[in-house]
């Protein structure tokens, strides 16, 4: 059970919102009072402090920038490079409004959108900023992802602007980004009508002359300009981020202004226990949900510096009998007294690979906590990563849609202690229900399986919408469960005799590597454009180090061109390199099995679930639908072979 004090906060949040959440509302800045506090009357569509006028960039730099100017905002560290930069608030106030002027004076105005296409870099954050500062609507896109996968995110957008970077670095690689945006913008629809590049000088690239911009020469001539914050009402939009779903095309969840900045804001008090003054470090990157609420706005809005790192989690020897370095992110922690921090489950594991003494090589007496989340926390890895730190470990449940945990504990509410294995109970404001699939009816035994869902309103700082598309939104989330209209997580889930809640994975076609989330038919969509490939299937598989990977099962419109396993193992190499040159390396399949037939009901449906279970070497089931039983002995055989 968790402690009285937090079923109070929590009912309370339940019981009475709207004194709930003005009391919250007060921990950041209004330029005008909202008028009410929730309006629900267009279910399933919420708008939070209706009528309040805000700003994200004033809360997490302005404010914190006049009362504190000199107080560390943004550190910066790079072991690719071997550069550290640390920008105070008055320093990073600077920088957001010269980028800010750059944009203005390109044409951004409000409500424009701004596609961010950058590695891990101080400037991408000025860009997140210096959107929200005038009001444009600011769309990141992972690095990792190749031109395919961006250009369907220009397309969707629809930006006038992008701000990228000549490139990435990993390992010690370069990774051009540049090649990567110009192919996207040739294969995309609409044509941005700027690009502004940050040249790190890692690798040269060809200027699109009228459309290239220089941002290093633009911030000289816009330098000291000063750029207000536009005050924006409540439920404008402050950004986009594309995540994956059943079809093929990417989701742009879309959030507000106000209820974002109040929901980071109460979730840095009540769950994470950040305060001003403090350092954040959260070893997420920008593309990702986690990065825009726990690198860049929460800890900021906080009045904390945050740690921004561009690296690996392990850095390889230098040097021929140099050992590889896993302490790091602890040296870090240790230099910039991090007292929390937040990463993800595979980072842990990867770390597991090395000696547990290097987690106490350093003074870690600052750090209090270490935030798990993005895929399950498996006990053996949350137990090795507690002892050898001695602190609390918190896993934490939560999606892109939502932009904060639905699960975890409040330990600025209640000192509850974790449970191994759950990420905890359901957060203030989020009303969690387990539901039958098949009835809609809900679950209030213990133990019973069933889909976590969450009955509107959704709470400050969820998405609101998909971009541009109301009723995929509807359709989407809130249609799946018969007679209601509650929100779907899409996951499966238990909970326990304490109300602890457990999470036993998707009940769609998202899988999670290494806590990124893909969608399968995003990945099948770019095998089958490949001429060879008639058909193609692709499954999340359970995997040690990456909690699962994907696994392709392609049948071949002529088998001939794989006769000898030379050809086979060419024609996978041909399939993976498409994967990578198209979605990126990191949607990119651990195998590629070849094959006949693919398991199918009569009907012609992929029975995915069998598919899946036999490639872990489960039981797949109920087969009585099956059209053709040999293909799972055909899947079988395949994955016999190297
Ligand atoms: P994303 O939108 O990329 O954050 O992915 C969200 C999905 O990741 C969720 O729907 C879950 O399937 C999974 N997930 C996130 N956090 C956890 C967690 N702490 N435990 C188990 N699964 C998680």
């Amino acid at each position: 059970m968790v402690a009285a004090a937090y079923q109070a906060f929590y009912q309370q949040s339940l019981d009475q919102p709207d004194a709930f959440w003005r009391e919250q509302a007060a921990l950041v800045d209004w330029q005008q009072p909202f008028e009410q506090v929730c309006d629900f009357s267009r279910p399933p569509f919420a708008r939070w402090f209706v009528g309040g006028r805000t700003n994200l960039c004033h809360n997490a730099v302005d404010r914190h920038a006049s009362q504190r100017p000199d107080a560390a905002a943004l550190i910066w560290v790079s072991t690719e490079t071997g550069q550290k930069r640390v920008y105070s608030f008055a320093q990073l106030q600077r920088e957001v409004e010269t980028l800010a002027a750059i944009l203005r004076a390109q044409g951004v105005q409000q409500g424009d959108r701004v596609q961010i296409y950058m590695p891990m870099i101080p400037e991408a954050a000025f860009a997140m900023l210096a959107c929200a500062r005038i009001g444009a609507i600011h769309s990141v896109v992972f690095g990792g992802f190749a031109s395919h996968a961006l250009a369907s995110r220009i397309d969707d957008a629809t930006p006038r602007l992008i701000v990228s970077a000549d490139a990435g670095s990993r390992g010690g690689k370069v990774v051009p980004y540049k090649p990567l945006l110009d192919e996207a913008i040739q294969l995309a629809q609409h044509k941005p009508e700027k690009v502004l590049m940050v040249d790190r000088g890692l690798a040269p690239f060809e200027r699109v002359a009228g459309r290239d911009l220089d941002y290093a020469a633009l911030r000289q001539a816009h330098g000291g300009e000063r750029v207000d914050c536009v005050w924006l009402e409540s439920s404008t939009p402050s950004y986009t981020l594309y995540t994956s779903g059943t079809t093929g095309k990417p989701k742009g969840v879309q959030r507000d202004v106000g209820g974002y900045c109040v929901a980071l804001a109460a979730s840095m008090k009540h769950i994470f226990g950040g305060h001003a003054g403090e350092t954040f470090f959260s070893t997420s990157d920008i593309g990702w949900v986690v990065g825009h609420s726990y690198i860049i706005y929460g800890p900021l809005i906080a009045g904390m510096a945050t740690l921004m790192y561009e690296g690996l989690p392990v850095l390889s020897g230098r040097g021929a009998s140099a050992e590889p370095d896993a302490g790091i992110w602890w040296q870090l922690v240790e230099k910039y007294k991090v007292t929390v921090m937040f990463s993800a489950p595979t980072a842990i594991r990867v770390l597991k690979k090395h000696d547990a003494a290097f987690l106490t090589r350093h003074d870690l007496s600052s750090l209090r906590t270490l935030f798990l989340a993005g895929e399950p926390l498996d006990e053996p890895t949350a137990r090795w990563i507690a002892e050898g730190l001695n602190k609390p470990i918190l896993d934490n449940y939560w999606q892109t849609e939502t932009g904060w945990p639905i699960l975890t504990l409040a330990r600025g509410v209640a000192d509850d202690s974790p449970k191994f294995g759950s990420p905890g109970v359901p957060m203030y404001g989020y009303r969690v229900k387990l539901l039958d699939e098949a009835t809609g009816e809900e679950l209030h035994g213990a133990h019973q399986k069933g889909l976590l869902a969450i009955e509107g309103p959704l709470p400050p700082g969820c998405m609101q919408t998909v971009w541009r598309d109301d009723e995929r939104f509807v359709r989407t989330y809130w249609n799946g469960i018969p007679g209601k209209q509650v929100y779907s997580t899409f996951d499966w889930a238990m909970r326990d005799e304490d109300g602890f809640y457990f999470i036993l994975g998707r009940s769609d076609d998202v899988i999670n590597v290494a806590g990124h989330r893909l969608g399968t038919r995003e990945i099948e969509e770019c095998i089958s454009g490949h001429p060879a490939v008639a058909e193609v299937a692709v499954v999340g598989v359970a995997d040690a180090l990456k909690g699962q990977v994907a696994l392709a099962f392609a049948v071949l419109r002529d088998p001939a061109r794989a006769a000898t396993p030379e050809q086979a193992q060419a024609l996978e190499g041909e399939i993976l390199k498409k994967v990578d040159a198209e979605l990126g390396a990191v949607a990119r399949p651990a195998r590629v099995r070849l094959v006949t037939a693919l398991p199918k009901t009569r009907s012609g449906k992929l029975l995915r679930r069998a598919l899946q279970a036999v490639s872990e070497g489960r039981d797949p089931g109920d087969l009585s639908t099956i059209e053709d039983p040999s293909a799972l002995e055909q899947i079988r055989a395949a994955l016999g072979r190297t």
